[in-house]
Parts: C-alpha cells; sequence; structure tokens
C-alpha cells in the first residue's frame, strides 16, 4: 500500500478469523443456542485470564455495569462517583438504580479519575466509586482502593478500555470489587455485543447471574436439567443473558487476546517514536507501574505548538481517509446531565480543556504497519510544525 491507499483507515475494529467462524457454527449445530454449557466455559476461561474467582457474562459492556451497580447495592439516595471523562455508560448505569452520578474531574497527563477530586466528593450519601481505566491505562487503584477502605465504599472497575492491561503485575480484572468489561467489535477482544462482570465475591457473582435473568433464582438448563417447571422471580431483574453464540466466539478470542494486546502496544510504541518529531501533539502520559492495554492511543494537540487545532487536524486526517476519532465528550457537559442534574462548563476545567484537545488516532490489531505508517507520514505531512523548518 502506498500513501495514496484509498481504503479508509479506522479508529478501531474487530480481528475475526476461521477459528472463531468454526467455533460459532458449531453452537449454530448444537442443542443450546442461549444458556448452554458455552457460557460457563467462557465465564470461568475469563476469571482465569484475569485472576478473579467468578466471572458473570452479560449482554454488553452497559449491562455488565448496570449489573455491577445492583450488586454494589446502590439505590435512591446513593450517590456513585463517576470519573467526567468517559463513555456516558458509565455514569449512566447509576442513574438505570436510582443513584446518583456524582462526576468527578480527572488527572491531566493521564485524563484517569484523581484520587484527591475522589476524595473531596466523597459525602455520607456516597455508595460507590467507578474507576474508569481510560483509553486501557489502569486507574490509580491503590488509591482508589484506600479512599473505599476507608470510607466503607465499593469500588467499581469500568475496564471496558483495559481488557489485557496490569497495573503492578496484577491483571485489569483483579484490581476492584468489582470489574466491568465490554466486548463490542473496537474493544480489544469482541464477541459482537458482550461483556461481562468480575468479582472475587461470590454471593456478588449470584446477585448478578439472578439480575441478568430476571431476577429468577434458576435458568431454563438448570430446571431441564432438575425435570421442573418451578421456578420464583425474587426480585426486578433484566434479560440481560448473554447467548453462547456469543460465548463461543468469546473463548476464541480470548486465546487470541495476549496476541491482539501486543500489536495495539506495537502500533503505540510506532506512534511514540513517531510523535517525537511532530511538535505539538503529545501523546497522554503512560504511568510507570501501568502495562497499557491500548484500546485507544488518544494525542493532545497543542494549538501554540502545533499550528494547527484538533478540529482541524481531525479534517486534515480524514481528506487522507484516515478516520480518528474524539473520546469522549466529557459526561456533565452531555444535555442529559445538564438538564437532569445541573452540570455544565466550568465544573471540571481539566477535562473540559482537554475535551478541546483529544484525538485518537487509529489503533487496532487489524492495522498493518503500512497504515500505521500513512497515519505517521500523514500527520507529518499535514501538522504545519512538523513540516515548516525551525528559524
Ligand atoms: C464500550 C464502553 C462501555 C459500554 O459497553 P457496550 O458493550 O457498548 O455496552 C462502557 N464504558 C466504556 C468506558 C466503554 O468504552
Amino acid at each position: 500500500m502506498t500513501e495514496d491507499d484509498p481504503n479508509p483507515i479506522h479508529y478501531g475494529g474487530q480481528s475475526v478469523d476461521e477459528a472463531d467462524i468454526e467455533a460459532v457454527v458449531e453452537v449454530l449445530e448444537s442443542d443450546w443456542l442461549t444458556t448452554g454449557p458455552k457460557v460457563e466455559t467462557f465465564e470461568e476461561a475469563f476469571a482465569e485470564a484475569v485472576d478473579a474467582e467468578e466471572a458473570v457474562a452479560l449482554a454488553n459492556g452497559t449491562a455488565a455495569l448496570h449489573a455491577a451497580m445492583r450488586a454494589a447495592n446502590v439505590g435512591q439516595d446513593d450517590d456513585v462517583l463517576v470519573p467526567t471523562m468517559t463513555f456516558a455508560a458509565s455514569a449512566n448505569a447509576a442513574l438505570f438504580e436510582g443513584a446518583t452520578p456524582i462526576l468527578t474531574d480527572v488527572r491531566p497527563g493521564t485524563l484517569l479519575a484523581d484520587p484527591e477530586r475522589v476524595l473531596e466528593a466523597v459525602t455520607p450519601e456516597t455508595e460507590a466509586v467507578v474507576a474508569v481505566d481510560y483509553t486501557g491505562q489502569p486507574s490509580d487503584y491503590a488509591a482508589l482502593r484506600e479512599i473505599c477502605a476507608d470510607h466503607d465504599l465499593t469500588l467499581v472497575a469500568d475496564a471496558c478500555h483495559a481488557l489485557g492491561g496490569r497495573l503492578n503485575g496484577d491483571p485489569v480484572g483483579s484490581l476492584a470489587d468489582l470489574n466491568a468489561f465490554s466486548f463490542h467489535p473496537v474493544k480489544n477482544m469482541t464477541t459482537g455485543e458482550g461483556g461481562m462482570v468480575t468479582t472475587d465475591d461470590p454471593d456478588l457473582a449470584e446477585v448478578m447471574r439472578v439480575f441478568r435473568n430476571h431476577g429468577i433464582t434458576s435458568d431454563h438448563r438448570d430446571r431441564a436439567e432438575r425435570g421442573s417447571w418451578y421456578y420464583e422471580m425474587e426480585d426486578l431483574g433484566y434479560n440481560y443473558r448473554l447467548s453462547d453464540i456469543h460465548c463461543a466466539l468469546g473463548l476464541t478470542q480470548l486465546e487470541k487476546l495476549p496476541g491482539f494486546v501486543e500489536r495495539r502496544r506495537q502500533i503505540a510504541a510506532t506512534y511514540d517514536q513517531a510523535l517525537d518529531d511532530v511538535p505539538g501533539i503529545e501523546p497522554l502520559e503512560v504511568r510507570d507501574d501501568a502495562a497499557h492495554a491500548y484500546h485507544l492511543y488518544v494525542v493532545r494537540v497543542r494549538e501554540d505548538e502545533a499550528g494547527l487545532d484538533r478540529d482541524a487536524l481531525f479534517d486534515r486526517l480524514r481528506d487522507h481517509d484516515i478516520h480518528a476519532n474524539v473520546h469522549y465528550i466529557p459526561v456533565h457537559l452531555h444535555p442529559h446531565y445538564r438538564n437532569r442534574l445541573g452540570t455544565g462548563p466550568g465544573d471540571h476545567p481539566v477535562a473540559e480543556e482537554a475535551y478541546d484537545e483529544i484525538l485518537s488516532l487509529p489503533i487496532h490489531p487489524c492495522l498493518e504497519p503500512s497504515q500505521v505508517e500513512r497515519v505517521t507520514a500523514t500527520l507529518a505531512k499535514v501538522v504545519p510544525a512538523a513540516t515548516t523548518p525551525p528559524p
């Protein structure tokens, strides 16, 4: 491929091969399309991969966050602290359970939750803290765990970006009381739609298994095995089950996860190096204790140094068929939050300043080295400061 390659380069995408397809077809030819043996097998393999005692499969990452909120026992009159630099679902999950998400500002270098801001926001109403492993870098769990221990709060990880990451050697998925993942196609592995919550607490896992099945304490397969029709609905639950079809895909994807993450890290390293020569385009900070999973590769566009702003760079990349993206509009700026909770501009200056400058460059396991080179070559071409020789 050349620099004039007309194929658009997308910011994210899935990698599905013949083994994945065969695994799905095998389920289609079996007796169980949903809630069969693949669910448990996937849950067990996933729990083992992230060093957790329990894994509960759910319909998607948002359902996983919702189940985590139910397990954390948040409800009316409870506050849940959520960093504002995230996808809205991280905060919406608290609203689903009648609780109030309290948005907090982030650290300027990493855009991860700032534990000082979290601590300031704790009140007697606070019931849980959500840590968002933004871009795939684990949050500052040591500090957040201490705050939660001191105030008797449940720590929930929105780890949707960070599957395959580690903190001081410990896998993401084992770092909080409840850890939520998504298997949407752009995430680090996919089941089409899908999600998971990991925990070391078997009681919380049971709450989530009941919650995902209408609040009913047995599933269809249990009853078939017992030869009984009787069941009771104990609590209000949802149909948030993940099917055997999805779980079969999850199993084959999970085997390839280490390779996917390795490829993401290679691409990130290539960008890091190339950006040394592009003034004003700065990657986010990566902490020494973190093994980054690089769901996203986010740069800040410093207009003064680069000679163009984020929106202009987005457009110029687009002109070259490179589809960058912006993650995220801070949650407190969304109309629903403004109208419902009275949030708005000025609330969280670090996140707001970052929001004007951030851009997600393409990163996913199917990007060819030539495509990565097309991105770096295009940046060198379209960023004025990279092309203007110093006086
Ligand atoms: C993808 C994502 C979600 C939601 O996951 P879905 O599977 O799309 O429901 C939640 N939080 C974050 C940070 C995400 O990136």
